[in-house]
């Protein structure tokens, strides 16, 4: 054996992107040109074929017990991540229990994931408004006949840096290149090189508003925590200017030549956002999003772990951009359920955020209106700092919620008469509304009246939506399949058949019978599937083109919305017996996201909330004690059953294509596990949605009031339960903390 492999060469640990439970070793390859380092991409044989690997360590003699394999070829002259990325990759692994191929390649933008050396891309053109360009922007009365080419110059001239063609395109849809070159033609806008190092000439930051005192304060309390670790929950109203506090601080970060990275839920409903940033902080931003194409995508992860760009702005996977100069780390609307990746590689980039900066000794601000209990426990045990903004900046405090009881009121479609009233006054008073539920499509069931039968989808257990536009469908919206909608009864041939339920496009129509003079638009997923839709929509309704916005929860995202005046919500029921323990929280957060979208300017608000439980607990705790009140008593309520954030969890998910097979499995699973006292199984029990996609879903939870005992027993477990008969004939997966029980 050790004649094979001598005792004194290197061995290499290497990933692939295979899912193998630990790495593979691999001696070094045979033209000893250079010696491979950890963080280095190599092309490995295995079995029949080769493919990328990456270097996680080396060692000067195997255990394996076999005569080791070559490597083929190093691909890149220099390492590709760092010892902290490697460190960041290896934590992955560990505490998300995961394949450490996918854990450490979810580490390299998506182009070096592939065998290819990593060359620089051809950038994406840039543009910037000219001179004229931007003299004509200031003006109120500019290209009044062209309104396309007036909103586009408007955002270029808020960026003299100069916007990415695909960030155009990403606002003003496809048809944008042909507005961009009348721009062009007329010498108000040109191309110019793309921004990616920080040079002063560039620098052109737009004066600050004058902060309130407790902006002060929270920038001052934050200011002191540079430079060392210290996780902050930064919990501010809906409205109370968060991200102006995030903008002092990170233009001291900047001054002290740090960089700082921000993470928001969803870019594309906040591209405000992004441009406050550019303009504000007069520097490139690096924009990290499922939008970004790959080519520059790649482009700012190396001027990122290069130091040459300063804020990264990006969704959940920019948490594992690397950092050259590292200085502060911000997670905004951090209770936002986007954070969490829901396949694969389940990580919550919450947590990974605050695991960075402990790892890299800087500070995390966590910011939200409605923090999640687990952020909200960790501020009350101390182990975060916990800052308040409890007042807007604006004349308005937020507005009230008023509960409506609609059990006994006469409903049209779904609206109360003083919700109908509501937005009559508001409509008479040039006020905006924002009416919020969260069932896309015309009705959420189809039932017939004469024997109860109901549209069901034949690969999920799960009713179908009916759509209604150019044709009627009924949608599964679980698996998206498509079935047309039958004309009588398939039990009982009766007709017609009832549409049963509310939807947004259902309350659209609504809404347009009632108020035909008011201008409706609708946010949903359906409606802004078109690229541009949504951005269209944004500023529509910013800019008061919109009298009666009707949306699902895409209302909720962060919105500033100036002229809203009333917001409703449609049914708030759902939450209140929700299966999953998070339901609760979820209602409340999303009831007071969508109430805060109102009285942000200059008038103040009003918000009416209908419901057929208005004695519940919970919607009476949170009408009498608003969001902090109502997470006290949620938290009270999960301490009491002992749920998170007072415990922890990790959930085994299995499926197969029959139906007791994944049962059995994790039957199986379950007799493997090592005996915990401080620890504790619920199930295996199917999943409440048992069939999805036409296959049989079960799940097994395992729990304990503590993370170190959870994780040392999954690391005894899984080798267990991997070697299993069975495992290679069901798919199953490990969920550490998961958020989403169904
Ligand atoms: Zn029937
Ligand atoms: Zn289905």
């Amino acid at each position: 054996m050790d004649k094979l492999n001598p005792p004194d060469e290197t061995v290499l640990q290497v990933v692939v992107p295979r899912p193998l439970p630990a790495p593979l070793d691999y001696l070094p390859p045979a033209d000893g040109l250079q010696p491979p380092a950890p963080g280095q991409r190599i092309r490995v044989p295995l079995g029949r074929s080769r493919c990328l690997g990456l270097i996680v360590g080396t060692r000067t003699r195997s255990a394996h017990p076999q005569p080791l394999k070559r490597a083929l070829a190093l691909i890149d002259p220099e390492p590709v991540l760092d010892a902290r990325q490697l460190e960041l990759g290896r934590w992955l692994t560990r505490y998300y229990h995961h394949a450490p191929g996918e854990a450490y390649l979810a580490l390299l933008p998506p182009t070096l994931r592939h065998d290819r050396e990593a060359t620089g891309t051809a950038p994406a053109p840039y543009w910037r408004a000219t001179a004229t360009g931007r003299a004509l922007a200031e003006q109120p009365d500019a290209l009044p006949r062209a309104p396309r080419q007036r909103e586009l110059l408007h955002q270029l001239a808020a960026s003299p840096p100069g916007v990415a063609g695909p960030m155009l395109r990403a606002r003003h849809g496809g048809g944008y290149l042909a507005v961009l070159r009348r721009l062009v033609a007329a010498e108000l806008a040109e191309p110019c090189a793309p921004p990616t190092v920080h040079t002063p000439e560039m620098s052109r930051e737009t004066p600050a508003p004058t902060l309130t005192d407790e902006q002060t304060a929270a920038v001052e309390a934050l200011q002191a925590t540079l430079g060392r670790f210290q996780p902050t929950l930064l919990e501010g109203v809906t409205g109370s200017g968060k991200t102006e506090v995030y903008l002092q601080l990170a233009r001291r970060v900047l001054a002290a030549g740090g960089q700082v990275l921000i993470l928001v839920p969803e870019i594309a409903l906040t591209p405000q956002l992004l441009e406050r940033f550019r303009q504000r902080l007069g520097v490139a931003v690096a924009a990290l999003h499922s939008g970004t194409p790959a080519g520059e995508r790649q482009r700012w992860w190396q001027a990122a772990a290069a130091g040459r760009v300063a804020v990264i702005v990006g969704t959940r996977s920019a948490v594992l951009t690397p950092l050259a100069r590292p200085g502060l780390i911000i997670v905004d609307e951090e209770h936002d359920g986007a954070y969490k990746q829901q396949d694969g590689l389940r990580y919550h980039a919450r947590d990974v955020a605050v695991w960075r900066a402990r790892q890299l000794g800087v500070p995390v601000v966590l910011g939200s209106a409605t923090p999640s209990l687990e952020s909200l426990h960790n501020a009350t045990r101390g182990r975060y700092a916990h800052l308040h903004l409890t007042a807007r900046p604006t004349p308005h405090p937020p507005p009230a919620l008023r509960l409506v009881d609609v059990r006994a009121l006469p409903l049209t479609d779904g609206l109360s008469p003083p919700l109908l009233q509501a937005i009559d006054r508001h409509l008479a008073a040039a006020g905006q509304i924002l009416l919020f539920q969260n069932r896309r499509g015309y009705a959420p069931i189809l039932r017939c009246h004469a024997c109860g039968w109901t549209a069901g989808c034949e690969h999920c257990d799960a009713r179908l939506t009916l759509h209604r536009g150019t044709s009627e469908r009924l949608i599964c919206h679980h698996c998206t399949r498509r079935y047309a909608p039958p004309t009588a009864c398939p039990a009982c041939a009766a007709t017609p058949l009832d549409m049963i339920g509310f939807g947004t496009a259902r309350l659209e129509e609504t809404l347009a019978d009632c108020f035909p003079q008011a201008r409706i638009a609708r946010l949903d997923r359906d409606s802004t599937r078109r690229a541009g839709t949504l951005a269209q929509l944004l500023t529509a309704a910013r800019q008061g083109e919109i009298d009666i916005l009707i949306g699902t929860q895409m209302l909720a995202k962060g919105h500033d919305f100036p002229r809203v005046t009333l917001a409703g919500v449609i049914d708030a029921d759902h939450g209140l017996f929700g299966a999953d323990f998070r339901a609760g929280e979820r209602m409340g957060q999303l009831i007071v996201q969508v109430a805060g979208r109102a009285g942000r300017a200059a008038s103040a608000g009003e918000v009416l909330i209908q419901t057929h439980h208005p004695t519940h607990p919970l919607l009476q705790t949170l009408l009498a004690g608003g969001y902090p009140g109502f997470a006290a008593a949620l938290l009270a309520e999960r301490e009491a059953a002992c749920w998170p954030p007072f415990s922890h969890l990790a959930l085994l998910r299995a499926e197969a294509s029959r139906p007791a097979q994944a049962l059995a499995f994790l039957t199986a699973a379950a007799e493997v596990l090592p005996s915990a006292p401080t620890a504790q199984l619920l199930g295996p029990v199917p999943a409440p949605m048992e069939r999805r996609q036409g296959r049989y879903r079960a799940q097994l939870l395992v729990q304990s009031t503590r993370r170190e005992v959870l994780q040392r027993l999954l690391h005894r477990w899984l080798p267990g339960v991997r070697a299993l008969p069975t495992a290679g004939r069901v798919r199953w997966s490990v969920d550490v903390e998961p958020q989403d029980l169904l």
